[in-house]
């Protein structure tokens, strides 16, 4: 026997068991955002890498350690997305949909980092992301929470996630605070890890995002970025607290909250699962006004976010959502003109009924073992046709859950209502 091929470390098969549930939430995803005006955009997974260099930004997580980049067969250096905010934005200007317009954009799909493959993290994960341009007040940073909060409701997640924001202000105000974190953490460079020492000097607000046990009390006596927001940022924060109060959405101010990336400015937020931690956040975001900008379009403003479908998924299999997959009707069909007359009578209920979903038995094995795949099927109802019930144009009807079990015989004309009847 050869050897097995595996899949790649830290990426995996998504089995028809667990499908039924991902189909579930990305319909619920899609009906949702779609309710509040928002239109799907598909980008390419593979990109140039200068793209994610001049976006993501050079001393950040992803940049320095995650990138899956390689040189393809004529030398251009590509990487497959990491995320799908600069995709977006470099499709937007590309195309001409950004300048002097509002967009309502979603895309999902997968994502790629290579990171250390652990539960709710692996490194090809799934992204349901969603971007909105051109409005720069705090009504549209409200809209995507309340979209976020929405979604949770409808899973079912609402006491399980909590919302966390704060404003990271004007770049102004951050190169401020950024002299502030710089003069802070050198009193304690001895203390601070090997990642945490680089970015001292390189980008002292990452300090803030490490993942770092040992950091977390250094970093939560560090100052704090509120203290150095301008006028218009408070004032944009303020607002967007008092749009989330109003409609009764509960959120933390979490002043440590920067986000791993380096296009955000004002507006972040993230959705914790427990406490803030490694793996715990579902769905994070910010406003990114000077990234289209920096990426050659016009100066747009943008906010968008991000969940993570895999963290989803774990949260609603510990809350044991429970989504059928079952047929609901199960063809037995016994001998060979039964089989020529039932798959054609088959053909024939799906055409008169599209809501039916029925399975036909196409193994040919005994009656006694097709009626022990109908029971194992999981479906409701059995339909039987033999050679008995073809020469009398009728059909046996078997109740597999229902009804204690009985079976009964129709008339082939009555078929059709009956199944109506019964869906
Ligand atoms: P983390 O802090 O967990 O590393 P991040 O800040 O790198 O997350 P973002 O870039 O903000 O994550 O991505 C948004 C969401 O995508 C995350 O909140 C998470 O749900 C999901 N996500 C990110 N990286 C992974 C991964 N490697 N595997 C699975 N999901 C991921
Ligand atoms: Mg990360």
């Amino acid at each position: 026997m050869s050897t097995k091929i595996e899949a790649v470390r830290g990426m995996n098969d998504i089995l028809p068991e667990q499908t039924v549930l991902w189909q579930h939430v990305e319909q619920l995803l899609r009906k949702v955002v779609t309710r509040y005006g928002y239109q799907e955009i598909r980008m390419p997974v593979l990109e140039k890498t200068d793209l994610f260099h001049r976006s993501i930004g050079e001393v950040t997580d992803i940049v320095e350690k995650e990138m899956y980049t390689f040189l393809d067969r004529n030398n251009e250096s590509l990487t497959l997305r990491p995320e799908g905010t600069a995709c977006c934005v470099r499709a937007g200007i590309e195309h001409g949909l950004l300048y002097n317009q509002i967009q309502r954009l979603y895309y999902m799909g997968p994502m790629f980092r290579h990171e250390r493959p652990q539960k709710g993290r692996y490194r090809q994960f799934y992204q349901f992301g969603l971007e909105a341009f051109g409005m720069h007040g705090p009504d549209i940073d409200a809209e995507i929470i309340f979209i976020t909060a929405r979604l949770w409701h409808e899973l079912g997640l609402t006491n399980r996630l909590q919302l966390h924001i704060n404003s990271l202000g004007s770049n102004v105000a951050r190169q401020q605070y950024r002299q502030a974190l710089v003069d802070y953490f050198s009193q304690y460079q001895a203390e601070l890890d090997e990642d945490s020492q680089r970015r001292l000097k390189s980008n002292p607000l990452r300090i803030l995002d490490s993942k770092n046990p040992h950091l977390q009390d250094l970093i939560a006596r560090a100052p704090q970025l509120m203290n150095y927001l301008d006028e218009e940022s408070q004032q944009h924060f303020t607002q967007l607290k008092g749009l989330l109060d109003k409609a009764g959405i509960v959120y933390r101010v979490n002043p440590r909250l920067v986000r791993g990336l380096d296009y955000y400015n004002r507006t972040v937020f993230e959705w914790v699962m427990g406490e803030m931690g490694a793996q715990n956040t579902v769905c994070a975001g910010g406003r990114y006004d000077g990234l289209v900008e920096q990426l050659g379009g016009q100066a747009t403003p943008a906010i968008g976010f991000a969940l993570g479908l895999e963290r989803l998924i774990i949260l609603l299999q510990e809350i044991q959502l429970k989504v059928g997959q079952e047929p609901e009707v199960y063809f037995i069909m016994a001998g060979t003109e039964a089989r020529l007359e039932g798959l054609a009578l088959a053909e024939q209920l799906r055409t008169e009924l599209p809501l039916l979903t029925l399975l036909c038995d196409c193994t040919g094995g005994s009656f006694k073992n097709q009626i022990k795949r109908a029971d194992k099927s999981g479906a409701r109802l059995a339909l039987i046709l033999g050679e008995n019930e073809i020469n009398n144009k009728q059909i046996a009807v078997k109740y597999l859950r229902e009804n204690e079990g009985r079976q009964e015989i129709l008339p082939l004309k009555a078929l059709i209502k009956f199944l109506t009847d019964f869906l």
